[in-house]
């Protein structure tokens, strides 16, 4: 039988590959640059060319793509094959040090938010040394970076890496101060949680909703959804199964380390996990592995769902983004250690955390704007859209005596008693978890909850490298200067934990008691994706980003534009989805079924019988019909208001406060009827048949 270690990571053009297929000298030039950061040499480019040529044929491959990760949020390729044609009608196969190192990608079709229009049409891919290329359906897949003729990042990756620099300057610089002189590098390292849907592909061709906005725009709920808790962790169904094996093997060839699954709350919901890694890396592993969830779901008849809330009434899907900060030597500079109070060093880095946290939620919040994500965050099953952090009652105790200068006594950790003899006993964690604060210390690690499912992961860690990166330089511009070294830390402790503090937040964070006692702290509360992106340019912003040369003011801009325009876009193309439904597909429908009902209601009365059945249902939904006629013509109104605005924030207000409400008031109205007729009769398939048929 094949073994996982035969086929792990054969896809990928990784160190043991490296080795294998590189002059001695061009291998240690290439890794210097890769774990190192050093500037890579270009001199060294053909030979690697001819090394992950050499390998790709072997592995199958016939082309070569640049990939890179545009701000679409997804991932773009174009394939030139190796051939080049020679006398006699044969082909050599080439690929150049050139080819690799840099593409033109004639990409006026990606979204630029006004950089390209400033410039030219012109966008550059850039080799990225620091990611592992890959060999994918075939094609040779080169990781770049994509960026406009006047340099500026036109993609996800471009500032995630710049932010990876910024962060391990400020971080060498800060441990330095605490002794540390031999780590060489630190970088944050992340694993990306991943929650997902599957839906029978029979079914999900039959809806409009799902097929054009990844989500059901109507559907009454079924009589059960998630109520009972037993499909969370519940034995996982033989087809589903046999698709997690499958995408298992495909995300391990590529040297994804693909490590949890399991069932999520609701039904037909799951979640995989793999083991974490340096963030540019889990960034092209989290790209790939939605990416792969997709492809292998067609090949079993179905469809994954990657949107935060494909259904009404029932939990939407996430991506947790685990983060931490290790050294090259090997070091998790979030781990607290056996006692925590005694290390100074933790707990000067998790003042730093905490302060840039509270002092930049806005940029937390709105990284994880969409119009989709509105639907989820706030609601019963989503972290609220007010960023808050969760300690546990060690660390929030030992950092309370250090600002009342009171002693802290460490609580043993008690033993577990199951009264079972049999079992073994284990020591208890000191604090529980808390499973609704967006922003969680677990143990070694933060775990930041607002991402939603189908989100690159790139943004939101951009955000994190850098603000923590000011706080690291905040603090060591003082420790540089301080007399006495330990009474300066804890100084800073007290005094940044004084200032940030109303951050944490340790109860229920669903509540609605929480909403109001945010506010009384003074806590952002940006309720919807509109409210936040504009926050991309505030002065604070474009200050923070261009110190640390990980945004200019122009590419934050163009980022800005794009969200607003990707959320009107997306609400336009519901808008029209729900329109087009009612007036094809639902409307006809019921006109036919109230006429039925009419037509037997009058044979039966005729007959001397009673049809207290058909005429309550004949009425409530000819009622209900002539609604959902009179909500088309809102739903049209607002739509060509919201699109009359040339102002694209305008544009959005309009889309919030009038298309979205008029798609809710007609989705209460379809849902309603759906539940009063024969349900063959239905234009496309219920909640029912979806949730519970895989
Ligand atoms: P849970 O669902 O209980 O939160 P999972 O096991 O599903 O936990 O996921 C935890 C994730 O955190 C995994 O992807 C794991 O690799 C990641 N993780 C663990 N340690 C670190 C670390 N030091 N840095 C970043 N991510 C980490
Ligand atoms: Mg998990």
């Amino acid at each position: 039988m094949e073994k996982i270690t035969d086929y792990f990571g054969s896809l990928v053009f990784n160190d043991a590959v490296m080795k294998e297929y590189l002059p001695e000298d061009v291998y240690k030039a290439l890794k210097k640059t890769i774990e190192q950061g050093k500037t890579i040499d270009p001199g060294i480019a053909g030979d690697v060319a001819q090394g992950m040529k050499e390998w790709a044929i072997e592995k199958g491959a016939t082309h070569f793509t640049h990939w890179f990760q545009p701000m679409t949020g997804i991932t773009a390729e174009k394939h030139d094959s190796f051939i080049t044609p020679t006398e006699g009608g044969r082909v050599l196969l080439e690929f150049s040090g050139k080819e690799l190192i840099k593409g033109e990608a004639d990409g006026s079709s990606f979204p630029t938010g006004g950089l390209r229009a400033t410039f030219e049409a012109r966008g550059y891919t850039a080799w990225d040394p620091t990611s592992y290329a890959f060999v994918k359906d075939g094609s040779l897949c080169i990781p770049t970076a994509f960026y406009s003729h006047g340099g500026h990042a036109l993609d996800k990756k471009t500032p995630l890496v710049r932010s990876m620099q910024a962060l391990n300057d400020a971080s060498l610089r800060l441990i330095r101060l605490f002794g540390n002189t031999d780590a060489k590098t630190v970088k944050p390292t992340v694993g990306a949680e991943q929650e997902y849907f599957l839906v029978d592909k029979k079914l999900y061709d039959k809806r409009e909703d799902l097929r054009f906005c990844g989500r059901t725009l109507f559907g009454a709920p079924a009589p059960k959804g998630q109520e009972l808790g037993d499909h969370y962790y519940g034995v996982i169904r033989p087809r589903v199964s046999a698709f997690m094996k499958e995408l298992d093997k495909e995300l391990w060839m590529l040297g994804i380390p693909s490590k949890t699954k399991h069932n999520e709350a609701a039904p037909a919901q799951h979640e995989m996990a793999p083991v974490f890694t340096t963030v540019n890396i889990s960034t092209d592993h989290n790209q790939l592995t939605m990416e792969i969830l997709k492809k292998v779901a067609e090949k079993h008849g179905l469809v994954c769902l990657l949107h935060e809330k494909p259904f009404g009434n029932l939990n939407g899907s996430g991506k947790h983004n685990n983060w931490s900060l290790s050294t090259d030597t090997g070091v998790n500079l979030l781990n607290p250690g056996k006692t925590p109070c005694e290390n100074l060093q933790f707990l000067l880095i998790l003042t730093a955390v905490i302060s840039a946290v509270d002092k930049h939620q806005d940029l937390l919040r709105l990284s994880v704007a969409s119009a989709g994500n509105d639907h989820r965050l706030g609601g019963h099953e989503a972290p609220p859209a007010i960023v808050s952090m969760f300690l546990g009652n060690e660390l929030t105790d030992i950092l309370d005596s250090i600002e009342n200068g009171t002693e802290y006594t460490a609580k043993a950790r008690e033993k577990m008693d199951f009264g079972v003899k049999t079992m073994p006993s284990f020591r208890k964690a000191t604090t529980d978890r808390n499973r609704t604060s967006p922003f969680a210390f677990t143990g070694n690690k933060f775990e930041f909850r607002m991402l939603g499912a189908p989100m690159s992961i790139a943004g939101v860690n951009t955000i994190l490298n850098t603000i923590i990166s000011e706080a690291f330089d905040e603090f060591s511009d003082r420790l540089e200067k301080a007399e006495d070294f330990d009474s300066e830390v804890h100084a800073i402790i007290r005094e940044y934990y004084g200032l940030h503090k109303r951050i944490i937040f340790d109860g229920d964070g669903y509540s609605k008691e929480w909403e109001e006692e945010a506010e009384r702290r003074g806590l952002l509360n940006l309720h919807d994706a509109v409210s936040a992106l504009p926050y991309y340019t505030s002065k604070k912003n474009v200050e923070l980003f261009g110190k640390y040369n990980v945004y200019s003011e122009i590419e934050l801009k163009s980022r800005e534009s794009i969200n607003i325009e990707r959320y009107n876009k997306c609400l336009h193309i519901e808008g029209l989805t729900a329109l087009r439904m009612a007036k094809e597909q639902i409307l006809p429908v019921l006109s036919k079924i109230g006429a039925d009902l009419s037509l037997n209601l009058t044979a039966k009365e005729g007959a001397g019988f009673t049809a207290k059945y058909e005429r309550s249902i004949a009425e409530k939904l000819c009622e209900l019909t002539d609604g959902i006629f009179e909500d088309c013509a809102t739903l049209s109104d607002a739509i060509n208001k919201a699109e009359n605005s040339d102002d694209i924030l305008e544009k959005a207000k309009a889309y919030r406060d009038l298309v979205i409400p008029a798609i809710n008031s007609m989705r209460s109205k379809v849902d309603t009827a759906e539940t009063m007729v024969d349900e063959n009769e239905w234009p496309y398939p219920n909640y029912c048949d979806l949730l519970f048929s895989v």
